[in-house]
């Protein structure tokens, strides 16, 4: 592989390198039609067709693939949440980003490099304590770290005269980055490899339902007939589901990401600050990927405001002032899902035929893995895949829901 990218780097030949999928005729109907081809919509075709056999489906996409939150999140990846509906879910995902690379056979660089939450507190401590018990309880790893041993591990932090006092950090060694855009192109592959259709350039503008069912998708490129409509559009689902007449308890927010000029290396793991809302990791490049809070109105618009930016750069000062010092390259907005307890969705709807995946808020790329496999399992059985079966849209009306970090209707105060 390293040889044929490093003669092809030399051939200089863009017209010798292989597509990574297929280009090829709207066919009138599929058997499964998935909107959305961001990494959950991609995962699932491609677990669809290798799990399942289930081939004749296409991804309609209305601009490229990753056009959405799967082309600009700060890719971390970890499994370390607290509540039990959450815990198996997410560590299956991990356990499938572990093998992801030799299953699609393409390098998405994943890197377990550590995530480390920081506590600035004693109450903050206990939750993470806590938080580290669940996620032991579940068999996932954590670490609860002092003072002095997240010290060893990220010395240049402001530890001395800082606002906020670090007093130490819970870490879960097996958490990391992956290469977001690898995520999606290794997905697509993979999925077209297995005879899947990506339309790109193609969007969905309505959903037709026939006696209760539903029985294809108009688009820009005229209707598609499919047995099943699956969504996946994660910040579009509200529109989406509008289409079929559906309300969901979903809003959508703009989350920005940041990406500093590149320097030598410094952080190798995930670093989170626990008394703001700002998380940094670096890029092979050199770069550092940071964010931090979604910026705290509705919006469909991928760009953000200046008033987020000043929170996130003063929540890096607070933890590394010597990051004062680094100017800014690149910064992006990407719609989030927000749901009212924090958690996904991933069911039925009451269309016959019709199904969501939603709700991804701040972390739907860590999930792509499993939530792909369990979406897939959902429409091939028509079953709810154990790892998912807490992630059920009626919870909203039963009250069982999974309140991870939810802020009930003011998402923005996540
Ligand atoms: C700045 C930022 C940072 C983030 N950081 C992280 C992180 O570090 N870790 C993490 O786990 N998560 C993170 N996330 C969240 C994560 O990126 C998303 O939850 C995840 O990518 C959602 O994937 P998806 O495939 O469901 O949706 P998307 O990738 O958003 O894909 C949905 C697709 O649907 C398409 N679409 C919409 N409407 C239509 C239509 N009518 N017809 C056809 N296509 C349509 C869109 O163009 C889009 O490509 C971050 C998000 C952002 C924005």
């Amino acid at each position: 592989m390293s040889f044929k990218l490093l003669a092809q780097g030399l051939a200089n030949n863009p017209a010798s390198l292989k597509r990574l999928w297929r280009s090829h005729p709207l066919k009138d109907r599929y058997q499964v039609v998935i909107i959305g081809g961001g990494a959950h919509g991609l995962a699932c075709a491609y677990y669809l067709a290798k799990e399942h056999g289930i081939t004749d489906v296409a991804v309609m996409e209305k601009k490229y693939i990753g056009h959405g939150g799967s082309g600009r999140n700060t890719t971390i990846i970890r499994s370390n949440y607290l509540m039990p509906g959450n815990v198996p879910f997410y560590e299956l995902s991990m356990q499938l980003w572990e093998g992801l690379e030799q299953d699609l056979n393409y390098n998405a660089m994943v890197s377990q490099r550590g995530v480390l939450n920081l506590y600035h507190s004693d109450p903050q401590r206990d939750a993470y304590a806590r938080r580290g018990n669940s996620m032991r309880l579940h068999g996932v790893d954590a670490e609860l770290l002092n003072r002095e041993q997240v010290r060893e591990m990220v010395p240049y932090l402001d530890f001395e005269s800082a606002r906020f006092p670090v007093q130490g950090g819970l870490l879960q060694r097996r958490g990391g980055t992956a290469r977001h855009d690898a995520v999606v192109w290794g997905y697509a592959r993979g999925a077209d490899m297995r005879g899947v259709d990506i339309v790109q350039g193609c969007e969905v503008t309505g959903i037709r339902i026939d006696s209760g069912r539903v029985s294809g998708v108009e688009t820009t490129r005229g209707f598609i007939a499919a047995g099943k409509v699956a969504l996946a559009v994660a910040g579009n689902s509200s529109r989406l589901a509008g289409m079929a007449g559906l309300r969901l308890p979903i809003e959508s927010h703009v989350l920005q990401a940041f990406v500093s000029e590149a320097i030598k290396p410094l952080i190798d793991t995930v670093i989170t600050f626990g008394a703001g809302h700002f998380y940094v990791s670096q890029s092979d490049k050199g770069s550092l990927v940071f964010g931090g809070d979604i910026d705290g109105y509705n919006s469909y618009a991928q760009r953000g405001n200046l008033p987020v930016v000043e929170d996130v750069c003063e929540s890096s000062m607070a933890l590394m002032p010597m990051l004062g010092r680094l100017r800014v390259l690149r910064s992006w907005g990407g719609i989030m899902d927000m749901s009212m307890d924090g958690s996904p969705i991933i069911d039925k709807t009451p269309v016959e035929g019709l199904y969501l995946n939603s709700g991804w808020c701040y972390g739907g790329f860590k999930a792509t893995p499993a939530s792909g496999l369990c979406f897939a399992h959902l429409i091939a059985r028509d079953a709810r895949h154990a790892a998912a079966a807490a992630y059920r849209l009626d919870r909203f009306a039963t009250g069982r829901l999974i309140d991870e970090k939810g802020a009930g209707s003011q998402p923005n105060l996540h």
